[in-house]
């Protein structure tokens, strides 16, 4: 397809789950571009447990592969609020970090090997799974955060990581964004790679959550202009994130 259209001169869109926010997978008005759907590319190609890897078509949703690294045990750590419908070559093209990017950074961090249909119509086989990989370029962060513009995206090798077995959730008032900044570097400091979410939200958007979505209420009595949303995890069940969240968030009230 992508031969046919280098023929003819004709532009493409590369489309997943269409959900990306610039809308870099939509067609311009009254110019002649075919949008390519990879929906029917939604295959798991392989699941390797001793490797901890995940390879998939790039039209997988991130929740089918979500779904298929837990059929595992396995975690696969992406995760937005558009994983229902968003797919892995989308995500991979926008370079997608979502609430965990903490502590599993984006897609580039989370990506082994890639396929990808060059221009032309030939395809480029870099889906390989090998983590100390050393040999030449390292052709396929060229592709993560490309938007589609350099080829489209078929398949990626993904990296699984150990589930968390505890977690601990604190929802914290705050005063300023300066404020939110000092109790994420404590929170970095004491927690180090145990604190997998630090969301930070401002009282206009919080608001707008608690009037429009049923059954959402604010858990604190009094108002702030800020909160921060923050999640400790370990893979040890018996790994105290609850205890140390609470130490923490203690020490730094005594602090202010
Ligand atoms: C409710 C919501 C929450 C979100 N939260 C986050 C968040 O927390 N963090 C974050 O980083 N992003 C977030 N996003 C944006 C996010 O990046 C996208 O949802 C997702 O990564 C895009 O995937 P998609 O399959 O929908 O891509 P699309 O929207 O279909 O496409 C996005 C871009 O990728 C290109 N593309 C798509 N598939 C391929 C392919 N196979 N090969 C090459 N190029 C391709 C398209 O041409 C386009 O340029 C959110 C979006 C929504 C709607």
């Amino acid at each position: 397809m992508v031969k046919a259209c280098a023929e003819h001169q004709l532009a493409m869109v590369p489309q997943g789950g269409n959900t990306g926010l610039v809308g870099g997978g939509v067609p311009r008005m009254g110019r002649r571009e075919v949008v390519v759907s990879l929906s029917r590319m939604n295959r798991v190609l392989d699941v390797d447990g001793a490797n901890s890897t995940i390879t998939v078509e790039a039209g997988c949703t991130l929740a089918a592969v979500q779904a298929a690294a837990h059929d595992v045990d396995r975690l696969f750590p992406l995760s937005l609020a558009s994983e229902g419908t968003c797919q892995i070559g989308g995500n991979l093209a926008c370079n997608a970090g979502g609430v965990q990017v903490l502590r599993y950074g984006n897609m580039r961090e989370l990506t082994l090997g890639i396929e990808a249909v060059l221009p032309d119509g030939r395809v480029w086989n870099g889906l390989r799974g090998l983590r100390k990989d050393n040999t030449g370029y390292d052709l396929k962060q060229l592709f993560i955060g490309s938007e589609g513009t350099l080829g489209i995206i078929t398949a990626a090798v993904l990296k699984l990581l150990p589930m968390p077995r505890s977690r601990a959730v604190a929802w914290v008032a705050l005063a300023s964004p300066v404020a939110a900044i000092a109790l994420l570097g404590l929170m970095r400091a004491r927690a180090a790679e145990r604190l997998s979410a630090f969301e930070v939200i401002g009282e206009a958007a919080f608001d707008l959550v608690v009037q429009h979505m049923p059954g959402v209420f604010s858990p604190l009595a009094e108002r702030a202009p800020w909160y921060a949303l923050i999640e400790l995890g370990d893979s040890d069940p018996a790994g105290g994130v609850k205890v140390l969240l609470e130490d923490i968030l203690g020490s730094h009230l005594r602090s202010v």
